[in-house]
């Protein structure tokens, strides 16, 4: 059996069959944005964890990020995965794998990155690791954090009426990094806006605010992931957890104008940018319908973006697109990012 047949989460399922002990602390596993165990000393609270690396031309490539936004980027793609449980982040351990060629400079630069996001979200960097790598500059993060122990949301709870919704807009990062990698010369449109699409793939912004409004918010929400991978696949990834289908309404997916501006200008196919482009870090979750119109008008209140893009269907694990005549089109074979499948 090869790697390439077996994909990403061929290998994380066949590792984790193998795993034998369980700890009746952990309240959930492999499987979902972060562990999450009981914390027998504060009453109240759950523990989080989770860890996220970034490789040197797998994720990054040091001619188009600068290393401060790496630093950046690497405290914030974990925030993001604590923000799709409803937590609050508070620790970070950081390893680094320094091709001995790297120059201080570069890692003070990573640093200061770093820095900006851990003061910025009120996380310590209270240790890590610093290894040699032979060719290629890596990160991995592992970030600690808490929620209420009666208010965190995992991908597993989604049930056949709820509502899928998603915050911001999609598909802007994966036409950022289209943008970098064919040069930002050749792809019509203002500066200031293909900047704009860039910043959103080398500098995402976790969405902690959101998170925090959901989880202080009474609405019954029922599953969460954050979009790392593509809508499409974090669809998928809470509908298999839950054991139900969905579908999607393509005329609600939220796209900004700076995106229907250069997919316009440059004749670029919007849809799989929006269903299967990565590294979003939207918020994507599943609502009961009464609690749909109120969420979305909180947000509206504070300038910040809900769109409601689907529902929950009792099809196990077909996740459709419905297009604007109504007709559908099953999406499962949409491919979003995997780290061994070309
Ligand atoms: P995310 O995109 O939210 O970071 P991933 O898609 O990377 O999540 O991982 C899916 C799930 O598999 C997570 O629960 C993660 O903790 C787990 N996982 C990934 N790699 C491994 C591994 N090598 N061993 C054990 N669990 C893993
Ligand atoms: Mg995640």
């Amino acid at each position: 059996m090869s790697l390439r047949r077996l994909g990403e989460f061929g290998l994380i399922a066949r590792l984790q069959s193998r795993l034998k002990f369980r700890s009746p602390r952990t309240l959930a596993g492999i499987g979902d944005d972060c562990a999450v165990y009981r914390d027998d000393g504060r009453r109240g609270k759950v523990q989080i964890v989770t860890c996220d690396t970034l490789v040197e031309k797998v994720h990054f490539d040091l001619s188009t990020s600068a290393a401060r936004q790496l630093g950046r980027k690497a405290l914030a793609v974990n925030i993001s995965d604590i923000a799709a449980m409803g937590g609050t982040p508070l620790l970070a351990l950081v390893s680094i794998g320094v091709p001995r060629k790297t120059p201080v400079r570069f890692l003070d630069r990573f640093y200061d990155g770093l820095n900006e996001i851990s003061e910025e979200y009120q996380i310590e960097l209270a240790g890590g690791d610093t290894v040699a790598s032979p060719s290629h500059f890596y990160i991995s993060v592992t970030l600690l954090g808490e929620a209420a122990q009666r208010r965190w949301f995992c991908r597993s709870g989604a049930r056949p009426g709820d509502k899928i919704l998603v915050t911001g807009t999609l598909g802007d990062s994966a036409l950022g990094l289209h943008i970098l990698k064919s040069g930002r010369k050749s792809i019509a449109g203002p500066q200031a806006v293909k900047n704009r699409l860039i910043q959103k793939h080398l500098d995402p912004t976790p969405r902690m605010a959101e998170s925090g409004m959901l989880a202080k918010s009474r609405a019954r929400i029922t599953s969460m992931i954050d979009i790392s991978d593509g809508l499409a696949q974090d669809l998928a990834h809470i509908c298999k957890a839950s054991g139900v289908g969905a579908v999607l309404w393509e005329e609600s997916l939220p796209t900004s104008q700076a995106f229907d501006k250069v997919t316009v200008l440059n004749d670029i196919p919007a849809r799989n940018l929006v269903l299967a482009g990565g590294e979003d870090y939207e918020l994507l979750f599943t609502l009961s319908p009464e609690n749909v119109r109120n969420l979305i008008c909180r947000f509206d209140k504070v300038g910040r973006l809900l769109a409601c893009i689907g529902e929950i269907t009792n099809d196990p694990e077909t996740v459709f697109l419905m297009g604007k005549g109504g007709q559908r089109k099953v999406l499962s074979k949409v491919p979003g990012f995997d780290h061994f499948t070309p």
